[in-house]
Protein backbone atom coordinates (compact mmCIF):
# COMPACT_ATOMS: atom_id res chain seq x y z
CA UNK A 1 0.00 0.00 0.00
CA UNK A 2 1.49 3.54 -0.94
CA UNK A 3 1.50 5.31 1.94
CA UNK A 4 -0.54 8.79 2.27
CA UNK A 5 2.38 10.62 3.85
CA UNK A 6 1.64 13.87 5.71
CA UNK A 7 4.58 14.14 7.76
CA UNK A 8 6.73 16.41 5.65
CA UNK A 9 8.05 18.11 8.46
CA UNK A 10 10.07 14.86 10.56
CA UNK A 11 11.55 14.06 6.73
CA UNK A 12 10.39 14.38 2.86
CA UNK A 13 10.92 11.95 0.16
CA UNK A 14 13.94 12.05 -1.95
CA UNK A 15 12.90 13.48 -4.95
CA UNK A 16 13.64 11.16 -8.57
CA UNK A 17 15.66 13.82 -9.91
CA UNK A 18 17.70 14.28 -6.56
CA UNK A 19 18.37 10.47 -6.78
CA UNK A 20 19.08 10.25 -10.53
CA UNK A 21 21.39 13.20 -9.82
CA UNK A 22 23.47 11.62 -7.12
CA UNK A 23 24.08 7.77 -8.40
CA UNK A 24 26.59 8.41 -10.31
CA UNK A 25 28.44 9.69 -7.24
CA UNK A 26 27.48 6.58 -5.23
CA UNK A 27 28.80 4.23 -8.22
CA UNK A 28 31.46 5.63 -10.80
CA UNK A 29 32.41 8.57 -9.34
CA UNK A 30 33.61 7.98 -5.58
CA UNK A 31 36.75 9.94 -5.60
CA UNK A 32 37.65 12.56 -3.04
CA UNK A 33 37.42 15.91 -4.13
CA UNK A 34 40.85 17.04 -2.38
CA UNK A 35 42.89 14.61 -4.43
CA UNK A 36 45.20 15.62 -6.88
CA UNK A 37 44.70 13.12 -9.71
CA UNK A 38 41.88 14.36 -11.85
CA UNK A 39 39.76 11.18 -11.09
CA UNK A 40 39.40 12.58 -7.37
CA UNK A 41 40.15 16.47 -8.37
CA UNK A 42 36.70 16.79 -10.75
CA UNK A 43 34.34 16.16 -8.02
CA UNK A 44 35.59 19.45 -6.45
CA UNK A 45 33.94 21.30 -9.17
CA UNK A 46 30.74 19.31 -8.86
CA UNK A 47 30.57 20.29 -5.44
CA UNK A 48 31.17 23.96 -5.80
CA UNK A 49 28.20 23.70 -8.58
CA UNK A 50 26.23 22.43 -5.49
CA UNK A 51 27.44 25.23 -3.43
CA UNK A 52 26.36 27.64 -5.66
CA UNK A 53 22.57 25.82 -6.27
CA UNK A 54 22.46 25.83 -2.17
CA UNK A 55 23.36 29.91 -2.37
CA UNK A 56 21.29 30.34 -4.72
CA UNK A 57 17.60 29.45 -2.75
CA UNK A 58 18.77 31.47 -0.01
CA UNK A 59 19.89 34.71 -2.33
CA UNK A 60 23.51 33.92 -1.03
CA UNK A 61 26.68 33.63 -2.35
CA UNK A 62 28.53 30.29 -2.24
CA UNK A 63 31.33 31.28 -0.46
CA UNK A 64 29.05 31.46 2.44
CA UNK A 65 27.82 28.19 2.67
CA UNK A 66 28.97 25.80 4.58
CA UNK A 67 28.16 21.58 4.03
CA UNK A 68 27.29 20.19 7.30
CA UNK A 69 26.04 16.97 8.00
CA UNK A 70 22.30 17.73 8.97
CA UNK A 71 20.47 20.63 10.62
CA UNK A 72 21.91 20.20 13.91
CA UNK A 73 25.25 20.27 13.14
CA UNK A 74 24.61 23.29 11.90
CA UNK A 75 22.57 24.58 14.68
CA UNK A 76 25.35 22.77 16.87
CA UNK A 77 27.82 24.98 14.77
CA UNK A 78 26.36 28.03 14.54
CA UNK A 79 25.71 28.57 18.60
CA UNK A 80 29.34 27.07 19.24
CA UNK A 81 31.04 29.20 16.80
CA UNK A 82 29.07 31.99 18.56
CA UNK A 83 30.68 31.29 22.07
CA UNK A 84 33.95 31.11 20.91
CA UNK A 85 34.28 34.15 18.93
CA UNK A 86 32.55 36.16 21.38
CA UNK A 87 34.04 34.14 24.54
CA UNK A 88 33.83 37.29 26.74
CA UNK A 89 30.11 37.82 26.13
CA UNK A 90 27.94 34.76 28.69
CA UNK A 91 24.51 35.61 27.32
CA UNK A 92 22.61 33.60 24.96
CA UNK A 93 19.12 34.61 23.88
CA UNK A 94 16.93 31.46 22.34
CA UNK A 95 12.98 30.56 22.25
CA UNK A 96 10.93 27.63 24.37
CA UNK A 97 10.01 26.50 21.24
CA UNK A 98 13.11 25.54 19.62
CA UNK A 99 14.05 22.23 18.10
CA UNK A 100 16.43 20.17 20.45
CA UNK A 101 19.11 21.28 18.12
CA UNK A 102 19.12 24.63 19.55
CA UNK A 103 17.55 24.03 22.52
CA UNK A 104 19.82 21.11 24.30
CA UNK A 105 22.54 22.77 22.89
CA UNK A 106 21.84 25.99 24.92
CA UNK A 107 21.53 23.85 27.76
CA UNK A 108 25.01 22.61 27.60
CA UNK A 109 25.94 26.10 27.25
CA UNK A 110 24.13 26.92 30.49
CA UNK A 111 26.35 24.43 32.29
CA UNK A 112 28.94 25.87 31.36
CA UNK A 113 28.49 28.77 33.11
CA UNK A 114 26.19 31.11 30.07
CA UNK A 115 22.80 32.58 31.51
CA UNK A 116 20.25 31.49 28.82
CA UNK A 117 16.78 33.78 28.47
CA UNK A 118 14.24 31.65 26.46
CA UNK A 119 11.71 34.11 24.97
CA UNK A 120 8.10 32.85 25.69
CA UNK A 121 4.96 32.84 22.62
CA UNK A 122 1.75 33.44 23.70
CA UNK A 123 -1.23 30.78 22.99
CA UNK A 124 -0.41 30.92 19.23
CA UNK A 125 2.52 30.30 19.36
CA UNK A 126 3.72 33.85 18.18
CA UNK A 127 6.91 35.34 19.54
CA UNK A 128 6.33 37.53 22.67
CA UNK A 129 8.50 40.46 21.30
CA UNK A 130 8.22 42.86 24.79
CA UNK A 131 10.16 39.96 26.73
CA UNK A 132 12.87 39.71 23.13
CA UNK A 133 13.61 43.35 23.85
CA UNK A 134 13.72 43.28 27.57
CA UNK A 135 16.15 40.11 27.35
CA UNK A 136 18.67 42.01 25.49
CA UNK A 137 22.14 43.46 26.95
CA UNK A 138 25.44 44.15 25.85
CA UNK A 139 26.43 40.48 27.26
CA UNK A 140 24.70 38.97 24.29
CA UNK A 141 27.07 36.01 22.61
CA UNK A 142 24.09 35.68 19.88
CA UNK A 143 20.42 35.01 19.45
CA UNK A 144 18.90 32.11 18.03
CA UNK A 145 15.64 32.20 16.64
CA UNK A 146 13.84 29.86 14.72
CA UNK A 147 12.54 30.97 11.02
CA UNK A 148 9.37 28.73 11.48
CA UNK A 149 8.51 26.67 14.68
CA UNK A 150 8.28 22.77 13.26
CA UNK A 151 5.23 21.38 15.13
CA UNK A 152 2.66 24.77 14.30
CA UNK A 153 4.38 25.89 11.59
CA UNK A 154 4.02 29.29 12.73
CA UNK A 155 6.68 31.96 11.18
CA UNK A 156 8.28 34.37 13.54
CA UNK A 157 9.42 37.77 12.63
CA UNK A 158 13.32 37.50 12.31
CA UNK A 159 13.19 40.63 9.87
CA UNK A 160 11.86 42.59 12.85
CA UNK A 161 14.24 40.77 15.43
CA UNK A 162 17.11 40.80 13.35
CA UNK A 163 17.12 44.37 12.44
CA UNK A 164 17.24 45.32 15.78
CA UNK A 165 19.96 43.39 16.69
CA UNK A 166 22.09 44.61 13.74
CA UNK A 167 21.84 47.91 15.36
CA UNK A 168 22.68 46.73 18.76
CA UNK A 169 25.76 44.68 16.94
CA UNK A 170 24.35 41.89 18.22
CA UNK A 171 24.96 38.25 16.20
CA UNK A 172 21.92 36.38 15.23
CA UNK A 173 21.14 32.84 14.23
CA UNK A 174 18.25 31.59 12.62
CA UNK A 175 17.22 27.96 12.63
CA UNK A 176 15.52 27.88 9.21
CA UNK A 177 15.58 23.94 8.48
CA UNK A 178 11.63 24.05 8.45
CA UNK A 179 11.30 27.38 5.49
CA UNK A 180 14.55 26.73 3.51
CA UNK A 181 12.63 25.40 0.04
CA UNK A 182 8.60 25.93 1.66
CA UNK A 183 8.85 29.73 1.69
CA UNK A 184 11.46 32.38 -0.50
CA UNK A 185 14.26 33.34 1.35
CA UNK A 186 16.70 36.00 0.81
CA UNK A 187 19.87 36.79 2.73
CA UNK A 188 20.61 39.88 1.33
CA UNK A 189 17.27 40.96 2.60
CA UNK A 190 17.23 39.97 5.98
CA UNK A 191 19.37 41.11 8.77
CA UNK A 192 20.90 37.98 9.82
CA UNK A 193 24.20 36.26 10.23
CA UNK A 194 24.04 32.55 10.08
CA UNK A 195 21.26 30.61 9.05
CA UNK A 196 20.73 26.84 9.51
CA UNK A 197 18.91 24.35 7.22
CA UNK A 198 18.67 20.76 6.51
CA UNK A 199 18.61 18.54 3.05
CA UNK A 200 16.07 16.03 3.93
CA UNK A 201 13.21 18.28 4.38
CA UNK A 202 13.71 19.81 1.03
CA UNK A 203 13.75 16.39 -0.82
CA UNK A 204 17.07 15.54 -0.54
CA UNK A 205 18.58 13.03 1.47
CA UNK A 206 18.94 12.30 5.13
CA UNK A 207 22.66 13.12 6.30
CA UNK A 208 23.36 16.53 4.84
CA UNK A 209 22.68 19.64 5.60
CA UNK A 210 24.50 23.26 5.35
CA UNK A 211 25.28 26.64 7.26
CA UNK A 212 24.83 30.41 6.02
CA UNK A 213 27.46 32.35 7.65
CA UNK A 214 27.48 36.07 5.80
CA UNK A 215 30.93 37.10 4.51
CA UNK A 216 32.61 38.94 7.56
CA UNK A 217 30.66 36.92 10.35
CA UNK A 218 33.39 35.46 12.71
CA UNK A 219 33.51 32.33 12.20
CA UNK A 220 34.96 29.40 14.25
CA UNK A 221 34.97 25.56 13.29
CA UNK A 222 33.09 23.12 15.32
CA UNK A 223 34.61 19.76 13.44
CA UNK A 224 38.66 20.24 13.57
CA UNK A 225 40.66 18.40 11.32
CA UNK A 226 41.13 18.72 7.56
CA UNK A 227 41.35 21.54 5.28
CA UNK A 228 37.89 21.43 4.00
CA UNK A 229 35.20 23.69 3.55
CA UNK A 230 38.19 26.36 3.40
CA UNK A 231 38.86 25.08 7.29
CA UNK A 232 34.94 25.63 8.20
CA UNK A 233 34.24 21.85 8.32
CA UNK A 234 36.62 19.25 8.30
CA UNK A 235 35.78 16.03 7.06
CA UNK A 236 35.81 14.62 3.48
CA UNK A 237 33.20 15.86 1.85
CA UNK A 238 29.97 13.71 1.37
CA UNK A 239 29.86 14.77 -2.17
CA UNK A 240 26.74 12.15 -3.03
CA UNK A 241 24.87 14.02 -0.92
CA UNK A 242 26.25 16.98 -1.61
CA UNK A 243 24.98 16.68 -5.35
CA UNK A 244 21.39 15.61 -4.10
CA UNK A 245 21.23 19.12 -1.54
CA UNK A 246 22.27 21.00 -4.82
CA UNK A 247 19.81 19.21 -6.98
CA UNK A 248 17.19 19.82 -4.29
CA UNK A 249 17.65 23.14 -3.94
CA UNK A 250 17.78 23.94 -7.69
CA UNK A 251 14.35 22.03 -7.83
CA UNK A 252 13.33 23.92 -4.46
CA UNK A 253 14.02 27.17 -6.29
CA UNK A 254 12.23 26.80 -9.50
CA UNK A 255 8.82 25.73 -8.43
CA UNK A 256 8.64 27.11 -5.24
CA UNK A 257 5.56 29.52 -5.43
CA UNK A 258 3.71 27.41 -7.56
CA UNK A 259 4.51 24.33 -5.11
CA UNK A 260 3.50 26.55 -1.46
CA UNK A 261 -0.07 27.55 -3.45
CA UNK A 262 -0.20 23.64 -4.32
CA UNK A 263 0.48 22.11 -0.90
CA UNK A 264 -1.43 25.62 0.75
CA UNK A 265 -4.37 24.50 -1.05
CA UNK A 266 -4.81 21.06 -0.06
CA UNK A 267 -3.67 21.88 3.71
CA UNK A 268 -6.37 24.14 4.00
CA UNK A 269 -9.05 21.51 2.81
CA UNK A 270 -7.87 19.13 5.25
CA UNK A 271 -8.17 21.79 7.86
CA UNK A 272 -11.72 23.18 6.70
CA UNK A 273 -12.84 19.22 6.75
CA UNK A 274 -11.77 18.02 9.91
CA UNK A 275 -12.74 20.60 11.78
CA UNK A 276 -15.90 20.53 10.66
CA UNK A 277 -16.33 17.00 10.88
CA UNK A 278 -14.87 16.51 14.04
CA UNK A 279 -16.21 18.57 17.06
CA UNK A 280 -14.04 19.52 19.69
CA UNK A 281 -11.13 20.16 17.48
CA UNK A 282 -9.19 23.32 17.25
CA UNK A 283 -5.85 24.31 15.84
CA UNK A 284 -3.23 24.38 17.55
CA UNK A 285 -0.77 28.45 16.53
CA UNK A 286 -1.22 31.39 14.50
CA UNK A 287 -3.18 30.63 11.11
CA UNK A 288 -1.92 34.12 9.49
CA UNK A 289 2.10 33.93 9.55
CA UNK A 290 2.42 30.38 8.98
CA UNK A 291 4.17 27.44 6.79
CA UNK A 292 1.69 26.57 3.60
CA UNK A 293 2.02 23.16 4.58
CA UNK A 294 2.04 22.23 8.31
CA UNK A 295 -1.01 22.39 10.56
CA UNK A 296 -1.21 21.62 14.14
CA UNK A 297 -5.29 20.13 14.88
CA UNK A 298 -6.08 18.70 18.47
CA UNK A 299 -8.80 16.26 18.81
CA UNK A 300 -9.80 16.78 22.01
CA UNK A 301 -10.33 13.94 24.74
CA UNK A 302 -8.38 11.58 22.36
CA UNK A 303 -4.68 10.06 22.30
CA UNK A 304 -2.86 11.46 19.35
CA UNK A 305 -1.15 8.23 19.66
CA UNK A 306 -4.47 6.13 19.50
CA UNK A 307 -5.31 8.02 16.30
CA UNK A 308 -1.62 7.70 14.94
CA UNK A 309 -2.11 4.07 15.34
CA UNK A 310 -5.59 3.98 13.84
CA UNK A 311 -4.53 6.15 10.70
CA UNK A 312 -1.46 3.74 10.29
CA UNK A 313 -3.73 0.80 8.99
CA UNK A 314 -5.15 2.96 6.26
CA UNK A 315 -1.26 4.21 5.38
CA UNK A 316 -2.23 7.73 6.56
CA UNK A 317 1.68 8.54 8.01
CA UNK A 318 1.43 11.92 10.38
CA UNK A 319 2.69 12.87 13.57
CA UNK A 320 1.69 13.79 16.95
CA UNK A 321 3.82 16.45 18.64
CA UNK A 322 7.35 16.42 16.58
CA UNK A 323 8.79 13.17 15.33
CA UNK A 324 11.91 13.86 17.18
CA UNK A 325 9.31 13.43 20.48
CA UNK A 326 7.62 11.22 19.69
CA UNK A 327 9.34 8.35 20.88
CA UNK A 328 8.72 9.27 24.35
CA UNK A 329 5.56 9.86 24.83
CA UNK A 330 6.38 13.72 26.52
CA UNK A 331 4.10 16.41 25.82
CA UNK A 332 5.18 18.60 23.19
CA UNK A 333 7.02 21.35 24.61
CA UNK A 334 6.08 23.35 22.06
CA UNK A 335 2.22 23.02 23.11
CA UNK A 336 3.55 23.25 26.81
CA UNK A 337 4.86 26.83 25.95
CA UNK A 338 1.83 27.60 24.21
CA UNK A 339 -0.14 26.98 27.72
CA UNK A 340 -2.75 24.63 25.06
CA UNK A 341 -4.68 22.53 27.94
CA UNK A 342 -3.57 19.17 28.28
CA UNK A 343 -6.38 17.27 26.83
CA UNK A 344 -5.67 18.97 23.75
CA UNK A 345 -1.93 18.87 23.79
CA UNK A 346 -2.38 14.81 23.87
CA UNK A 347 -4.88 14.77 21.06
CA UNK A 348 -2.71 16.78 18.90
CA UNK A 349 -1.89 15.83 15.39
CA UNK A 350 0.48 17.70 13.17
CA UNK A 351 -0.31 17.03 9.11
CA UNK A 352 2.48 18.28 6.87
CA UNK A 353 2.05 18.17 3.54
CA UNK A 354 4.56 18.56 -0.08
CA UNK A 355 4.86 18.93 -3.35
CA UNK A 356 4.08 14.83 -4.20
CA UNK A 357 -0.14 15.02 -1.81
CA UNK A 358 -2.54 14.83 -4.52
CA UNK A 359 -6.15 15.92 -3.75
CA UNK A 360 -7.48 12.22 -3.68
CA UNK A 361 -5.46 11.52 -0.46
CA UNK A 362 -6.98 14.33 1.22
CA UNK A 363 -10.07 13.30 0.25
CA UNK A 364 -9.40 9.76 1.55
CA UNK A 365 -7.66 11.16 4.69
CA UNK A 366 -11.03 13.40 5.39
CA UNK A 367 -13.32 10.38 4.40
CA UNK A 368 -11.35 7.81 7.10
CA UNK A 369 -10.66 10.31 10.18
CA UNK A 370 -14.05 11.23 11.36
CA UNK A 371 -15.45 8.24 12.14
CA UNK A 372 -12.15 7.27 13.29
CA UNK A 373 -12.09 10.10 16.23
CA UNK A 374 -15.86 9.40 16.80
CA UNK A 375 -15.14 5.96 18.07
CA UNK A 376 -12.24 6.42 19.78
CA UNK A 377 -14.17 9.36 21.81
CA UNK A 378 -16.48 6.62 23.07
CA UNK A 379 -13.69 4.29 24.19
CA UNK A 380 -11.20 7.07 25.64
CA UNK A 381 -10.98 7.52 29.43
CA UNK A 382 -10.45 11.49 28.89
CA UNK A 383 -14.16 11.33 27.21
CA UNK A 384 -15.08 15.04 27.79
CA UNK A 385 -16.06 15.93 31.41
CA UNK A 386 -13.84 13.14 32.63
CA UNK A 387 -10.77 15.19 31.68
CA UNK A 388 -8.46 17.13 33.91
CA UNK A 389 -8.50 20.49 31.79
CA UNK A 390 -5.69 21.98 33.03
CA UNK A 391 -2.41 23.58 31.46
CA UNK A 392 0.73 21.53 32.43
CA UNK A 393 3.24 24.37 33.82
CA UNK A 394 6.04 25.68 31.65
CA UNK A 395 9.34 23.39 32.16
CA UNK A 396 11.67 25.15 34.01
CA UNK A 397 14.43 26.34 31.47
N1 LIG B 1 15.61 22.33 13.31
C1 LIG B 1 14.32 22.13 13.04
C2 LIG B 1 13.35 23.25 13.14
C3 LIG B 1 13.87 20.85 12.66
O1 LIG B 1 12.58 20.64 12.40
C4 LIG B 1 14.83 19.80 12.59
C5 LIG B 1 14.40 18.43 12.27
O2 LIG B 1 13.28 18.03 12.52
C6 LIG B 1 16.18 20.09 12.87
C7 LIG B 1 16.53 21.36 13.24
C8 LIG B 1 17.23 19.03 12.80
O3 LIG B 1 17.53 18.72 11.46
P1 LIG B 1 18.28 17.35 11.14
O4 LIG B 1 17.28 16.27 11.29
O5 LIG B 1 18.77 17.51 9.72
O6 LIG B 1 19.40 17.25 12.11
Amino acid sequence: MKPIYLDNNATAAVAPEVTEAMLPYLQEFYGNPSSMHTFGGQLHRKVEVARAQVAALIGAEPGEIIFTSCGSESDNTALMSAAETFSGKRHIITTRVEHPAVLNFAKHLARKGYRVTYIPVDSQGRLDMDSFYKSLDDNVAVVSIMHANNETGVIFPIEEIGATLRERGILFHTDAVQTVGKIPINVKEMPLDMLSLSGHKLHAPKGIGALYVRKGTRFYPYLIGGHQEQGRRAGTENVPSIIAIGKACELALANISQEAGHVAKLRDKLEKALLAKCEDTRINGDTVNRLPNTTNISFEYVEGEAILLRIDRHGICASSGSACTSGALEPSHVLRAMGVPYTAIHGSIRFSLSRYNTEAEIDKVIELMPPIIKELRSLSPFGRGKSVACSIPHSAE
